[in-house]
């Protein structure tokens, strides 16, 4: 990894718990996980991405974040595990959780599921730690996270779950500051179906339009203050 190209930001060093020396970051976009890998990247920690987010509908909204991490993970040199878009198995455990609130139940099994999974990359793939870029956003329970993440973790013998917060020093701004410099594509809502049917009604009711997909960028002239950043 070169790090000459990283903005100079003063952050702690950090490291990894128990002495371990690689991680498995689970990334769920570009803007979230910006401020995430430029800290581990700056603290030399060796780490791969896991994309691994079957809750993003529609697809054409999944490649557009997709990609995005892709070509910021290429830009740092960090690997990127491009998991399964397993879609059915995710609806099919949403189902009679489609009308909870954002932070319920749904996102529980949403959180557990995508944590399981990269759980089980982590211990068939030789890492002890994984942690999440999700627990950036403002928008999320930091508590839930961390539950769910330390919940997956523990169905696999020597995996822990590395429960960083990463908004603190800074971390938050930062996360729009870098999602700006890189040009991130936008989301507007969390990135399941009923997140989206939910950040529409919102409009609707607050008199605004609806939802484009692909439109928004940061820091080109088309960014505002995000629903999902
Ligand atoms: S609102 Fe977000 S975290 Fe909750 S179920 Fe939908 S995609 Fe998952």
């Amino acid at each position: 990894m070169n790090p000459t190209h990283l903005t100079p930001i003063d952050r702690p060093t950090l490291s990894l718990p128990d002495g371990h020396t690689r991680l498995l970051l689970h990334s769920c976009c570009a803007p979230c996980s910006g401020e995430v890998m430029e800290a581990i990247t700056a603290s030399g920690i060796d780490y791969t991405i896991f994309f691994y987010n079957p809750n993003i509908h529609p697809v054409k909204e999944y490649e557009l974040r997709k990609q995005e991490n892709i070509r910021f993970a290429e830009k740092h040199g960090v690997p990127f595990v491009d998991a399964d878009y397993d879609t059915d198995t995710w609806f099919s455990r949403a189902r009679g959780l489609e009308n909870e609130p954002e932070r319920g139940i749904r996102c529980t099994m949403c959180f557990d599921m995508r944590f399981v999974r990269t759980a089980l990359y982590a211990h068939e793939n030789g890492f002890a730690v994984i942690s999440s870029s999700l627990g950036i956003s403002r928008w999320k329970d930091m508590n839930q996270i961390n539950d769910c993440g330390h919940r997956a973790a523990a169905h696999y013998p020597g995996i822990q779950y590395w429960d960083y917060n990463w908004r603190k020093g800074g971390g938050a701004a930062r996360m729009v500051e870098i999602s700006k410099r890189e040009q991130f594509y936008q989301q507007e809502y969390c990135g399941c179906v009923y997140s989206l049917r939910d950040a529409n009604r919102h409009r609707r009711e607050t008199g605004r339009e609806r939802i484009k997909l692909g439109v928004l960028y940061y820091g080109d002239g088309t960014s505002k203050q995000g629903d999902a950043d």
